[in-house]
């Protein structure tokens, strides 16, 4: 046992795993997704308006015009703009800097046998923008912007319109189209993902669906996985910070309520080797709750999905937090550096207590913030440019000298496999070169 038993102690707050919702994993939300899907693939346009009308209330044409995009942009103020440019031009930077460490490969394996890949991008992708409680502003930079440094012919990008008829958030509509947006709709979650994968609402059909989206969109994704490519399943957003002595109560908590705030099914969690520590955050989380705008939100995230684990020492707090690989992991002790080198399972790290997850989530320090969930780090990073390059592979044969062991090689093999027609294009190969 790693952890220390405190469940005995009910001063000490919550000893437990936080618990995390994994897609797939709500039988009605399984359901109502196919049921739209299998309606909307059956009914085609109608459906597909009838759903826009009843889930999102909108009516109006589903692709935003030059002069609307115009118009949006307008209205974003000046600062804000800048804002959203200069955090465009730094995850840019960094998805070059990424693109640039992808290369071609060519190798000989054997004398005069080749073999070697080319990185090919997905010839077109459509964007998911999450925008049903809230426009988030930093999604195209992830899921727009990053797939066209990567090569990608096409990107459209769908935006749920605003409640109040207003067509999407004006600044939302303004980030996309800064991203090189080729095309955007305003059509919100299943039923955009279903218009982008079997080409409907003016969309033509797209080779992968990507971006984070609530447990519909989510499971849609599931769903149409195969169809279409997709980046990853992407649960409610969770964080876990790691902290000893050093650290400030009042800022770990901060940045716990700062993810818990995402939905009441957000799974946050201190993992400390400092028991003083865990109550005084345990007190500072109650005490900001008190003052916090969305504490009915993050309040329920941290009574129903809040964790504080206390660990014997360093060793056993990293091999927790490798335990709940988190989609983001902070890091604030007296020796991060030794963390970095040990930590295994994370979407993203924050190391130091200067750097926070929202720094990454609105997109201003470069990072891809579209990160795994529900464990899923354990075999897998977040999106970056890597998930639109097809590694695809050849092969070369380059003398009749090379042809001879491999031929040779293959009729032997498929004679014992008993498959007679894959042997005799080998057995073909060598007669051409005068084996028998
Ligand atoms: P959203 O855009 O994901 O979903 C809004 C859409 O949900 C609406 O357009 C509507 O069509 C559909 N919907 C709502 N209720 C429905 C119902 N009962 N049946 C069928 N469809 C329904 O916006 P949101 O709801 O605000 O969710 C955004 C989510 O994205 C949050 O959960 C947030 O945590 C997540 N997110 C995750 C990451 C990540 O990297 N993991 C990043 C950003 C955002």
């Amino acid at each position: 046992m790693i952890t220390r038993q405190l469940l005995d102690d009910p001063e000490l707050l919550f000893l437990k795993r936080p618990e995390v919702e994994r897609v797939g994993e709500d039988p009605a939300i399984v359901e109502r997704v196919s049921a739209i899907l299998l309606d909307i693939e059956r009914g085609g346009e109608d459906a597909l308006r009838r759903y826009a009308r009843e889930l999102d209330g909108w009516e109006g044409d589903f692709e935003l015009t030059r002069g609307e995009i115009e118009a949006a942009e307008a209205l974003v103020p000046e600062t804000l703009r800048e804002h959203l440019q200069r955090s465009r031009e730094r995850t840019e930077a960094f998805a070059r800097a990424q693109r640039s460490t992808l290369q071609d490969l060519e190798v000989e394996v054997a004398p005069g046998v080749i073999a070697g890949h080319r990185l090919v991008p997905v010839s077109s992708v459509g964007a998911y923008l999450p925008a049903g409680r809230v426009p988030l502003l930093a999604s195209p930079f992830m899921t727009v912007l990053v797939p066209k440094v990567a090569g990608v012919g096409t990107v459209v990008a769908c935006a749920p319109p605003q409640r109040d008829g207003g067509g999407i958030h004006p600044s939302l509509v303004y980030s996309t189209t800064i991203c090189g947006a080729d095309r955007i709709f305003a059509l919100g979650g299943v039923q955009a993902l279903a218009a982008m994968a079997f080409g409907l609402g003016g969309i033509d059909p797209v080779d992968m669906v990507v971006g984070a989206g609530n447990a519909y969109v989510a499971e849609a994704k599931r769903q149409l996985y195969g169809r279409v490519g997709i980046d990853l399943l992407a649960g409610p957003s969770e964080v876990a910070v790691l902290a000893d002595e050093t650290a400030d109560a009042e800022l770990v908590a901060a940045d716990l309520l700062g993810q818990a705030e995402h939905g009441p099914t957000s799974p946050v969690a201190l993992v400390t080797t400092s028991e003083e520590l865990g109550r005084a955050v345990r007190a500072e989380v109650t005490r900001q709750l008190e003052e916090l705008a969305t504490a009915d939100v993050a309040g329920a995230a941290w009574r129903d999905h809040g964790a504080i684990i206390v660990t014997p020492d360093r060793e056993a707090a990293a091999a927790v937090s490798d335990q709940l690989a988190p989609e983001h992991l902070e890091v604030q002790t007296a020796d991060d550096d030794w963390f970095h080198d040990r930590l295994r399972n994370y979407g993203s790290l924050f190391l130091g207590e200067r750097a926070t997850v929202a720094f990454s989530d609105k997109g201003v320090t470069g990072t891809n913030h579209v990160l795994p969930t529900g464990h899923a780090a354990r075999y897998t990073g977040g999106l970056s440019v890597a998930r639109f390059l097809k590694p695809l592979t050849y092969q070369r044969i380059e003398d009749d000298a090379a042809t001879t062991p491999i031929a040779e090689a293959v009729v032997a093999i498929s004679a014992t496999e008993g498959l007679a027609a894959h042997g005799a294009t080998a057995a073909k190969r060598l007669a051409r070169v005068g084996v028998r």
